[in-house]
């Protein structure tokens, strides 16, 4: 595997150690060394560029760049922005972080140690002021779904589909069942169509599908590939290699309908249900991890309760979007500068979602310094997902009497994350009189048209 090493050879400190080389981590390491920190970013792969490497079709980068680019073009764009800042950002590739600590005890160059096996350098123990984690997430697999039978080969999830076809020019299957609705499951049946493979069908145990409108229509109805819902995979047959499956219809509560088994002939099943943040690495006991999002809570700078420790991308939360995947590794790089530097004075208040959300990003706001008058300008981006699709409601934020932002939304599903933005300078004036800011939608049902 080569190694690339931009920039200076690893010393030992730095003012931001990035674990993780895709978007997220790119958009740190450059955001951090343009307020002037000196940054490392380790990147276990051969190369940056995340998963976004082996994501070929287009539509990245329109938010940041206002153009359609595919997953390799709009990671080359970072990975030269990067390169563009010199000896400021070491890059180590083929480097694997193993472990990670927190002295708080220690001086503020010291916080964090980082333990890294690397193919150039061998094993490496490099400090930092502060630590940014841009992991990405990983798919949940066949394990984590219940289906019974053997595991032969023709099992995969569609990232490694995807890594095959896009990466390695190999068709992993002629005949294929791709279980859930996700979007890389959507985006891999239309991929594998294209490759000359047939795709029984995609099958999705909930009433409703997993991954967005525009990817139903454009991967799915385009090629002519049905859409199960309520059904699920239920058992594999084959020894060596996958023969057929069997599939079977759900009620309400997901209990499969007997007498409704069908089996189906083909060599490959392939899993596409869900993303998880990859946080193994985090071992603090004092680490706060949001139970609906896998990743750890955050503030408006993207910085966990831990003090020079954030969190970006999607080992934050999974992402629909690349563009607000770079927008929060930026705000974090920015910020680790900042903090690297000197602690900033601050005082917190907390977010909390109710009504139709599942979650809301950031969980609690830091307030600044009030003498430090240019941050209090600052717009906060709110991002949230609703719980359950809904054709028209209204989400108001508010922190006490004070309304920081309301808006009408038409068609909302759980696939789509919305942004909202908030001003610093409201949730200051208003947190004077409240600790606490309310994240409320609330569904508007038939009878109430948006205005
Ligand atoms: C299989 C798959 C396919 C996807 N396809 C699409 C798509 O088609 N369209 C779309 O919009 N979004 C897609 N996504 C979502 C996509 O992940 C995000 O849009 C975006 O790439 C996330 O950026 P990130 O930097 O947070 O994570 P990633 O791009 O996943 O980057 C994280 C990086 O961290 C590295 N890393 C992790 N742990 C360590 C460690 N311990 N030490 C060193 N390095 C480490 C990884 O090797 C990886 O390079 C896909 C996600 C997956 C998992």
């Amino acid at each position: 595997m080569g190694t690339e090493t931009v920039g200076r050879q690893p010393g030992k400190q730095y003012d931001i150690l990035i674990i993780g080389g895709g978007p997220a981590g790119m958009a740190a390491a450059a955001a951090g060394a343009e307020y002037g920190a000196s940054v490392c970013l380790i990147e276990r792969n051969n190369k940056l560029g995340g998963i976004l490497k082996q994501c070929i079709h287009d539509g990245f980068g329109i938010v940041q760049f206002n153009e359609r680019l595919t997953g390799p073009e709009y990671a080359y764009r970072y990975r030269n922005l990067v390169k563009s800042y010199g000896s400021k950002v070491t890059v180590l590739t083929s480097a694997y972080a193993s472990k990670i600590s927190y002295h708080p005890e220690k001086s503020a160059a010291d916080l964090f140690t980082t333990e890294i096996i690397t193919a150039q350098n061998g094993a490496l123990c490099l400090t930092s002021s502060t630590l940014i984690l841009a992991m990405g997430c990983r798919e949940k697999s066949d394990r984590q779904v219940f289906i019974h039978g053997d595991r032969p080969a023709g099992i995969l999830t569609a990232g490694q589909a995807q890594y095959f076809i896009n990466i390695q020019g190999l068709m992993p299957c002629k005949r294929c069942v791709i279980l859930g609705s996700g979007d890389i499951g959507l985006i891999m049946a239309r991929r594998l169509v294209l490759e000359g493979a047939e795709v029984e069908g995609v099958y999705e145990i909930r009433n409703e599908p997993s991954g967005l409108k525009r990817n139903i229509v454009q991967c799915l109805d385009d090629f002519s590939i049905p859409l199960h819902l309520q059904t699920t995979v239920t058992e594999v047959h084959g020894r060596e290699r996958v023969e057929s499956i069997t599939v079977c219809k759900v009620d309400d509560d997901q209990k499969e309908i007997p007498g409704t088994e069908r089996t189906i002939e083909c060599d490959s099943l392939i899993v596409s249900v869900g993303l998880i943040p990859e946080n193994d690495i985090l071992s603090f006991s004092q680490i706060f991890l949001d139970p609906h999002t896998g990743g750890p809570e955050v503030d408006q700078n993207m910085q966990t309760r831990i003090p020079g420790l954030f969190s970006c991308g999607n080992a934050l939360h999974v992402c629909d979007l690349v563009d607000y995947v770079s927008e929060s590794g930026e705000t974090a790089g920015t910020y680790a500068a900042k903090v690297s530097r000197k602690q900033i004075p601050y005082r917190t208040v907390e977010i909390q979602s109710s009504g139709n959300l599942v979650y809301q990003i950031p969980h609690f706001i830091t307030l600044p310094d009030i003498q430090n008058k240019s941050s209090t300008i600052m717009k906060i981006p709110v991002y949230f997902r609703v719980a359950k699709s809904t054709e028209k409601a209204e989400l108001v934020i508010r922190c006490g009497n004070t309304v920081l932002f309301r808006k009408r939304y038409s068609n909302l599903s759980p696939p789509e994350m919305k942004r909202a933005e908030i001003s610093l300078s409201a949730v200051a004036k208003a947190a004077l009189s409240s600790p606490l800011i309310e994240c409320i939608m609330t569904d508007l049902g038939d009878t109430d048209g948006l205005r």
